[in-house]
């Protein structure tokens, strides 16, 4: 067993782990020895993908507050996110804007030289500050130039994590697979961040890479720790058909209209005051109304839609603040969008769950924290706000860093890496997995499991059909253990990592249905035709769900409830 010690693993080199990374190199002057961890390279981290901005207040003069970014994103959580969370998040997000501001981020700027932010969805202010339409891509650069500053780190690109050792109730280590080399390994640290990123693959239509499958999320849930609120998964209104790639809420931040197919600019019948800028559980379930109701176009695999209309807004403006929807548009649908509407749907997007912490991103195992879309600090509760995903990154990168430099600055004990749990991760993979010649192809099970969650789980749900999911799952469970990998080889074996991602996939498949079926309302992404309401009465609570084995245990955990108490929700 070849072990590598750190002070601090980071598990993940997207704006969470990144921003976490340079913080800890801030506070302990350069002195912690940090392992970051991807699976891709540093700057293919998801995150770079990051479109149209980053909320924050920026301009209480001009009639922003505090008090109003946090009555939005507690709004449109459907009151569901904890409320100091929020409270802590919309006062630190500003200096995230002016710092990355120095570390070197283009921000788009006004005529008269300040920050320019744009309309989001759900914000009542224009919050969201950005680099034209390339605000991850810009600030991932910006953090990572930072971290080059401080020599106090070791790149494990490529390296697929595939379990979380633990000696007692203590973190202990890291197993890693060397996708170049094939080695497989085991990083030791003092104290372990999880920034693993989201689970957007668990849908086939989705606007994730292949590489978003929740492994972070996995990990930690066979290891002891609750999944929070899993079954709240975003669906963004502005997929684009059939590919799912994102077109930005940017593009109806600029003054982008929705049409159905008779013209109609139909959010005014949903959301007569906000339009096509409410929040996205709302938009999505009006589009997915329109559609259901024959007012959609004919798609194709049944991928009906509506349409995204920049037409008016001007090829100035398109080529200034959104040149990479016009180069998506063009590149993947023949299509400009300076001249013609845009099809698309909604789109699986952004998991509000996550592992569960407490506000400073501390999980239940003393030495692991999580921060970014990996985890649940409960900030997005039912739903998330466009734009306050990467500032939450950037916040919690913050958060989590600080209190991991001081941990191990107050003299973290390393716990040892137990021999007998290392060896059996490595026969499970390499072993089991690996060596098995079983009768089903593995690919075939994530193609099925991803269409399913399209079905059973989508906009619209109902309890009959997330038990028939359920059941779906646990047939390919049973299917999972029969396969065969038909690359044997160590090296570079993506077929070995695309199996262990499909493993990791079923379990949190499992998990979002397992608490959607449980909660009967209907809550910000978790809309019910057979329970149409919210029901505070019985369901004002984080679903928490936990790992035995078996099927999935669940209980609930109390909203915290600071300031504004659960009202009807109207746009
Ligand atoms: C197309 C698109 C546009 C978006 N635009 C915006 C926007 O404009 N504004 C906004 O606020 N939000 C936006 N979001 C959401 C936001 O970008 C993400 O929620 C956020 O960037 C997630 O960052 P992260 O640091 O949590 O994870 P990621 O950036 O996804 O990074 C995850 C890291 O974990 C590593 N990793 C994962 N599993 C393993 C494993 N098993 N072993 C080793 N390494 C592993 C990966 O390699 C990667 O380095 C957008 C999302 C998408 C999909």
């Amino acid at each position: 067993m070849r072990e590598i010690t750190h002070d601090v693993l980071i598990l993940g080199t997207g704006l969470a782990g990144l921003r976490a990374a340079v913080e800890i190199s801030i506070r302990t002057q350069g002195k912690a020895n940090i392992g970051i961890v991807s699976k891709v390279q540093v700057m293919r981290a998801h995150s770079v993908c990051a479109e149209g901005g980053t909320g924050a207040v920026m301009r209480p003069e001009e009639g922003d507050s505090f008090e109003l970014h946090a009555w939005d994103t507690v709004k449109g959580s459907d009151f569901l996110a904890d409320q100091d969370t929020v409270d802590r998040f919309v006062h630190m997000a500003p200096d995230e804007i002016r710092l990355l501001e120095h570390w070197g981020v283009p921000w788009s700027r006004r005529e008269d030289g300040r920050i320019m932010q744009r309309p989001f969805g759900g914000h009542s202010f224009p919050r969201a500050c950005m680099a034209a339409d390339k605000t991850g891509f810009f600030e991932m650069q910006a953090l990572y130039d930072t971290l080059l500053k401080y020599q106090n780190f070791t790149r494990y690109d490529e390296c697929f994590a595939t379990a979380l050792l633990l000696d007692g109730d203590r973190f202990a280590g890291l197993t890693l697979y060397d996708l170049p080399t094939g080695e497989f390994l085991v990083l030791r640290g003092k104290a372990l961040l999880i920034a693993s990123g989201g689970l957007g693959n668990l849908y086939g239509f989705t606007t994730y890479s292949q590489t978003v499958t929740g492994d972070g999320q996995a990990m930690a849930y066979r290891a002891g720790l609750a999944l929070e609120d899993p079954e709240f998964l975003q669906f963004h209104p502005t997929g684009i058909v059939p590919s799912g790639i994102l077109m930005t809420e940017g593009c109806r931040g600029e003054g982008g209209y929705l049409r159905n197919n008779k013209g109609e600019r139909f959010m005014e019948k949903y959301a007569p005051k906000m339009m096509e800028l409410a929040p996205r559980d709302i938009v999505s379930r009006s589009e997915m109304t329109e559609i259901l109701e024959g007012r959609g176009f004919p798609g194709p695999d049944g991928l009906d839609y509506i349409h995204l209309d920049l037409t008016h807004l001007g090829a100035e403006r398109i080529n200034k603040r959104l040149p990479l929807i016009r180069e998506v548009c063009i590149k993947f649908l023949g299509i400009d969008p300076i001249e013609a509407m845009i099809p698309i749907r909604p789109v699986a997007h952004y998991s509000m769950g996550g592992i569960e912490t407490d506000i400073d991103g501390r999980t239940k195992i003393e030495n692991i924290w999580a921060a970014g879309e990996v985890a649940c600090y409960s900030l997005h509760g039912a739903n998330r706000l466009g734009c306050n995903s990467t500032a939450e990154c950037l916040v919690w990168g913050h958060i989590t860093g600080s209190e991991i430099a001081k941990y191990v600055r107050a003299g973290a004990p390393l716990s040892k890496v137990p021999r007998e749990s290392f060896q059996e991760e490595e026969r499970r993979i390499f072993e089991g997995l690996l060596k098995q010649a079983g009768t089903e192809n593995p690919a075939q099970i994530r193609c099925a499991l991803r269409a399913l969650m399209d079905k059973h789980a989508g906009v619209y749900r109902n309890g009959d059909s997330m038990q028939e999911g359920l059941g779906k799952i646990a047939r390919l469970k049973q299917r999972f253990e029969n396969i065969t990998i038909q690359d044997k080889s160590r090296i570079y074996n993506t077929n070995l990592v695309q199996a262990l991602e499909t493993q990791n996939m079923l379990d949190l498949a499992e998990a979002l249905l397992f608490a959607g079926l449980a909660r009967e309302e209907s809550r910000g992404g978790h809309a019910r035709t057979d329970f149409p309401k919210r029901d505070d009465e019985k369901f004002l609570a984080h679903s928490m769900v936990s790992h035995t084995g078996s099927m999935p245990e669940l209980r609930y955990k109390p909203v915290a409830i600071t300031n504004w108490k659960p009202v009807e929700r109207k746009y």
